[in-house]
C-alpha cells in the first residue's frame, strides 16, 4: 500500500533563539554534484580530498551542496540574509525559500531588509521575481559597497563568471536606487554588523549577530564544505573569485568564531547549517549544533 509514497522527507525550516533575536534557517534547496575534487580543493590532489571525505565517512566524489539563507528577527525588524535563487532556481531542488517562509511564520511583505552577502547567483536570484518585480516589496536591499561596485564595473571578472555578471545586471542593478550600501563594521540594525570576508568574491561579507550576550557569525560563503574547507582552509574552493584572498579571510573568520566560542551559520553547511568551529590540527573542524539552540540560554 505504501510502495509509491515519497520517502525523502527532510527538515527545511529550523528556528531558534539567540538572545532576544529569533534566527530562522531555511533550506532554499540543494544540488548533488560529482566533483568534490576539484571543486572543494582546486589546489589539492584528488587523493587528498578523498582522504578527507573518507575520514568524515562521506562518499567521494559525489556530494550534496546545500543553500541556506537565514532570517534574523530582532523583534522589531526582519532581516533576510541572502534571498536565495528564487525564480532563478538551479533546477527543481532549489528555489524553495518563498514557499517555506510561511512555515517560519513570515510573509514576503514582512521582510524589512534583504542583506546581500555577495552577488553570486545563489545569493541574488530571488531579489526579483521572474517578471522583474521586487520579491520582497517592502524591503530595503543592502549591498556591500565594494561588492556592488566590483560587479557594476564588471571588469576583469573570472572566466567562469559572465553568467553571474548577467544575473547581477538583471536582479541587482534595478534595485540600485532602493538600496543601501555598507562597509565592514557598519550595522544594518543594532546587533547585526558587517564583517570583512573579502575573497570568495571581491567584497564578500560575513555578518556578526549579537543579542543579549549571545553571539553568532553568519559566515555565508567564507567556507564552502563543512569537512574539507574547515580542515584545510588553505585549499581553494572552485567558486572563489580571488582564492588567495579567500584563504586569508577564511582563516581570520574561522579563528574568531573558534576562539570566541560563538555559534556559526554557513550558507553551504549541511542543513540546519548551524554549529560551532573548533581548532583541530593545522585547521579547524565543524561541530554541528545538536540541542544547544533549543535550550533557553
Ligand atoms: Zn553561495
Amino acid at each position: 500500500m505504501v510502495a509509491n509514497k515519497p520517502k525523502m522527507n527532510r527538515p527545511k525550516v529550523y528556528q531558534f533563539k539567540l538572545g532576544d533575536f529569533t534566527i530562522t534557517n531555511l533550506l532554499e534547496g540543494y544540488i548533488h554534484r560529482e566533483d568534490m575534487h576539484p571543486v572543494t580543493g582546486t589546489n589539492a590532489t584528488a587523493d587528498e580530498v578523498q582522504a578527507v571525505a573518507e575520514a568524515n565517512r562521506l562518499p567521494f566524489p559525489n556530494f550534496e551542496h546545500n543553500f541556506v539563507p537565514s532570517m534574523v528577527d530582532t523583534g522589531d525588524k526582519l532581516i533576510a540574509l541572502d534571498p536565495g535563487f528564487g525564480a532563478r532556481a538551479h533546477g527543481p531542488t532549489t528555489g524553495w525559500l518563498n514557499d517555506l517562509l510561511p512555515e517560519a511564520g513570515y510573509t514576503l511583505d514582512d521582510v524589512d531588509y534583504v542583506v546581500v552577502t555577495h552577488c553570486h547567483p545563489d545569493h541574488i536570484g530571488n531579489l526579483t521575481t521572474a517578471e522583474g518585480d521586487p520579491t520582497f516589496p517592502n524591503a530595503e536591499i543592502v549591498f556591500g559597497r565594494t561588492e556592488f561596485d566590483y560587479w557594476m564595473k564588471g571588469e576583469n571578472i573570472p572566466s567562469f563568471r559572465p553568467p553571474t555578471l548577467k544575473m547581477f545586471q538583471e536582479t541587482c542593478v534595478p534595485m540600485a536606487d532602493r538600496a543601501r550600501y555598507v562597509e565592514p563594521g557598519d550595522d544594518i540594525v543594532t546587533g547585526v554588523t558587517a564583517v570583512d570576508a573579502f575573497g570568495h568574491s571581491a567584497g564578500h561579507m560575513a555578518y556578526h549577530i549579537e543579542s543579549n550576550g549571545q553571539e553568532l557569525m553568519i559566515m555565508s560563503d567564507t567556507v564552502a564544505h563543512y569537512a574539507v574547507s574547515l580542515s584545510h582552509p588553505d585549499w581553494h574552493f572552485g567558486m572563489d573569485d580571488n582564492p588567495e584572498a579567500a584563504v586569508v579571510s577564511r582563516k581570520r573568520v574561522l579563528s574568531q568564531v573558534a576562539d570566541d566560542k560563538m555559534a556559526a551559520i554557513g550558507f553551504h553547511m549541511p542543513f540546519p547549517s548551524v554549529g560551532y568551529v573548533e581548532r583541530r590540527g593545522d585547521g579547524f573542524a565543524w561541530v554541528a549544533a545538536s540541542y544547544q539552540m533549543n535550550l533557553e540560554r
